[in-house]
Parts: structure tokens; sequence; C-alpha cells
């Protein structure tokens, strides 16, 4: 492609930032990131409080997070932020320990001897049978094929036939009961569930365990992880600095038409015109949002097959709340309720994150999801009372509420469609309307599931 082609990239979260940032480094510098807030990052929000950053969004990373450390090392930066430490409590607010770690706890608990050696299984079958599964994206999967990257530190490009992949369609919870190892969504389900990603018994495994690949599970497991000091905002403000672009703020993108090989956008009252669009902003939103989201079916000429596929997208209702506390009522550590994760506890409290251990005067954040498909959707003050509630029955009530949003989360597909080739169908229409689509639907809503997905479609089409 012609290297002096004037792109737009429409989202300066870390799908936009990073198209920016590897198009660079290919020698595409004609580029325009249009961001629609006053600020970048996305879901990464960290805003200020009592001198500290704290998280409305993403939090940590795991040492195979290879897209996030190329940002890192294009702007000189490292993740250098407070230790994550976690206790569990069960719904009555007690202190437990889920995973009996003593030996005397697992003689108390045979099911533990049974889920460790599930584990190991499922270890065993991700690499044979499912040979090809941790590929960012889904392309192929439904066709049982994989092509793509592998998650490794050299990223070697990979590619193969397994029909196995096609199980990945299933409910992760199907998944699992079908390969004999039920017991390790007991694992699977802290950093899942809790972290909004929805609930077993209706998210397709392509999702669970391309974001939960073994390893990056393990490093939850064994608190491998990464944050940073300035909080996960703080990647992406450093990129867009260091990119010879930056966003353009305060973009408020009016129409986007395609026609006669171009692109012409009407952004702020202006119409500009551009050889490509790249979209990371969501394709489709069901309903209307509070917060005036749209979709790009709702601003773009979008034609019938975009329209009729990401008609399928559904999101996550997840709510987050910082709130502060009184000194003697703030909680020693973070914690996880896992009593909470499942789907007849919809709109309960699942974890609550205190970041800032060596300081009490500070916020601590709370989670909670609100819809299910076989349940009503809670509205979202009736959530919010809910989790308000239930940090009074873990003993650490909320003194008052500092900041809230509930987010437009992890964009997905359910899995009929899946399996009936959304992805391929998508993936073949990448570049037919000069439209290419990035950003957490075509991978996954992680920081660098989506960064990854950036560099791949910019290594394919550009
Ligand atoms: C509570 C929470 C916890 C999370 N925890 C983690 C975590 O620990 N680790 C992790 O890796 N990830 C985590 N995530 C997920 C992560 O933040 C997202 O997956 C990631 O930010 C997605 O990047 P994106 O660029 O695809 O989308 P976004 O971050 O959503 O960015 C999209 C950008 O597009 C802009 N936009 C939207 N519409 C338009 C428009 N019409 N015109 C112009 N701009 C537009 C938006 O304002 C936004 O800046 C978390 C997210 C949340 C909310």
């Amino acid at each position: 492609m012609d290297k002096n082609i004037r792109i737009c990239i429409v989202g300066g979260g870390p799908a936009g930032l990073s198209a920016g940032m590897y198009l660079e480094q290919k020698g595409y510098e004609n580029y325009t990131i249009l961001e629609r807030q006053d600020r970048v990052g996305g879901k990464c929000w960290s805003p200020h409080y009592n001198g500290r950053r704290y998280e409305m969004g993403a939090i940590m990373g795991v040492p195979s997070y290879y897209a996030v450390k190329d940002v890192e090392d294009f702007c000189g930066i490292t993740h250098d932020g407070p230790k994550l430490n976690r206790n569990y409590k069960n719904a009555k607010g007690e202190v437990i320990e889920p995973f009996a770690r003593t030996i005397g706890n697992i003689i108390k608990n045979p099911w533990m001897l049974k889920m460790k050696s599930q584990l190991k299984k499922f270890g065993e079958l991700l690499e044979t049978k499912y040979k090809g599964y941790d590929i960012n994206g889904h392309r192929g999967v439904a066709e049982g094929r994989y092509e793509g990257y592998a998650v490794t530190p050299g990223r070697e490009k990979v590619e193969g036939v397994n029909p196995n992949l096609k199980d990945l369609a299933m409910p992760f919870k199907q998944f699992c009961e079908m390969n004999g190892v039920p017991l390790v969504q007991k694992i699977w389900i802290g950093p899942f569930t809790s972290f909004g990603y929805g609930y077993f018994d209706e998210i397709p495994a392509g999702y669970v365990v391309k974001y939960l690949d073994y390893q990056t599970c393990m490093n939850f497991v064994k608190v491998n992880l990464w944050t940073w000091k300035e909080g996960t905002q703080y990647i992406w403000e450093q990129l867009n600095a260091h990119l010879k672009n930056p966003a353009r703020l305060g973009s408020t993108i009016e129409k986007v038409e395609r026609r006669d090989g171009k692109v012409y956008v009407t952004v702020n009252g202006q119409v500009e015109e551009y050889d490509k669009i790249i979209i990371t902003a969501p394709l489709y939103i069901p309903g209307t949002r509070a917060d005036g989201q749209k979709g790009m079916v709702d601003y773009f000429d979008a034609r019938e097959d975009e329209k009729a596929l990401f008609s399928k997208i559904d999101y996550e209702r997840y709510d987050v709340q910082a709130v502060l506390t009184r000194p003697e009522d703030h909680p020693e550590i973070s914690y996880y309720v896992f009593d909470n994760m499942v789907p007849e506890k919809l709109g309960h409290l699942m974890v609550y994150y205190r970041r800032w251990k060596d300081q009490i005067d500070q916020v601590i954040t709370t989670y909670a999801l609100r819809k299910h498909k076989n349940s009503k959707e809670i509205p979202y003050e009736e959530c919010r009372k809910m989790v308000l509630d239930d940090l009074k029955t873990m003993h650490n009530p909320a003194s008052n509420v500092v900041n809230e949003w509930s987010v437009y989360y992890f964009p997905h597909v359910f899995s009929d469609d899946y399996a009936a080739g959304w992805y391929d169908k998508v993936e073949a229409m990448q570049g037919k309307y000069d439209t290419f689509y990035a950003g957490e639907v075509m991978s996954f809503g992680d920081m660098d599931e989506t960064a990854e997905y950036s560099r791949e479609l910019v290594d394919r089409f550009f």
C-alpha cells in the first residue's frame, strides 16, 4: 500500500493509539486519530484522588502482554505500580480461604485434589487437542483453523488446521463439561466473571481461553501481575504524547460516507477526506445508552452486510463505583466474593479493590454485573444500591461515592453466531469499504488483546 495514504482512526483507546504506533513504525505517518472524549485511554481511565491515581477501568496486565510491552518500549516507560494483593470473603462478609491451600484444608475438601488434576488435564488439552487456541483474534476458529501470532516472546507467525477448535464456539461451561474438566471453572471464574466478562453458561469458550490462556490464568493465580503507578491511562497518555500525530480530542463525528474509493468524515461540522478508515470505537450498541455513545452503524453509511453482522453484537453491563470509607471501615486488602459471581447473585458486589496499601484516605472501587440471558436486566440505580448494601455486609461500608460509571463493556457475540462463522464473515469484509474493523469485539476486551489485534491488522493490510 502507498505509504502516503490518509488514514483515519476512530477512537483514542488502546486499539486506536496502538494502531497509530504500528502504522508509524511501518512508515505510514499520514494518520489522524479522532477521539470523542477530552482524554485518551478509553476504558483505561485513571482519575486523581488525594494526590494519587485510582482505576475506574483497566487495572492490570501480565508478563505475556507483549503488545503493551511494545508500547512501554516505544515510550520508555514500565509497569511500576503497586503490587496487587487479595483475599476472599463469602456473601456474609466472612473472610474465607476458598482454595484450601494447607494440607489440613485439602483433607477436609477432597474436591481440591480433583480440581488440581482437572487443571493439569485442561492445560494439556489446550496444548494438544486445542492447539492454536491462543492465537489473537477469532479468525478461522469456526472453520477449525488457526492463523496468526503465537503468544510467545518471539510472537512467531503460525497457522494450521485443527477441527477441534470449532468446540470453542460453545459456552465455556459446556466446553469444560464436555472435556471432563468442569472444576477448572472455579479457577477461571475469578479473573473472568468478576472482571465483568459475563457468565460461563453464555460466553463462548473462545473468548475465555484466548484471554485466559493457561499461562495468563496461572499468572493471575500466582498474582504475577503488572500495574502502573500513574494508572493504566498513563500508558496511553504516554503513547499519545510519543506519536507523531497525537489524537484529536473532542472530535464529534457526525457522519462517515464511503464512496469512489474515498472516505468522507464529517467531524465537528467539517468534512475531511481520507483514503482508509480504521474503526476501533463500538460497531453496534443495542438500545440507547445514557452516556450518548453510539455504534458505528448509526453514523456511518453502513452497508447491509455491516448492519446484519454487527447487530449480533451484545455487551456486558458492568458497573464500577469509587467509594470512600471512614478510616475504621477501610478494607485492609482487596476482596473477591466468589459467592456473588453466579447468575443467581446478579447485581451483587463481586470484587472490591484497595489499590493503595500505604494510604487510607484513598478510594476503593467496586465491581458488579447486572445482565444475564436468563434474568431481567437489573436497572443501574438498583444495582448501585445493592453494591453499597453489600459493602455494609462486608463490614466495609462506604461513606461517600466519588465516581461511578456503567461501562459499554466486552462487546461479543454469542455461541450460535460464533459457530456460524461471524468472525470469518467480518474478517472477509476487512478493507471492503476502505474500512477496517479493530478494537475489542475483534479480539477480546482487554488492553493487550486489542493492541495486539491492531498490530496484526496493520501487519496484514498495510
Ligand atoms: C472496569 C474495567 C476493568 C478493566 N480491567 C482490565 C484489566 O485489568 N486489564 C486489561 O487489560 N483490560 C482491562 N479492562 C479492559 C480494557 O480497558 C479494554 O479492553 C480496552 O481499553 C479496550 O481498548 P479499545 O481501544 O478497544 O476500546 P476503548 O478503551 O473503549 O476505547 C475506545 C475509544 O473510542 C472512543 N470513541 C467511542 N466512540 C467514538 C466515536 N464515535 N468517535 C470517536 N471516538 C470514539 C472512546 O471515547 C474511547 O476512547 C478493563 C475495563 C474496565 C472498564
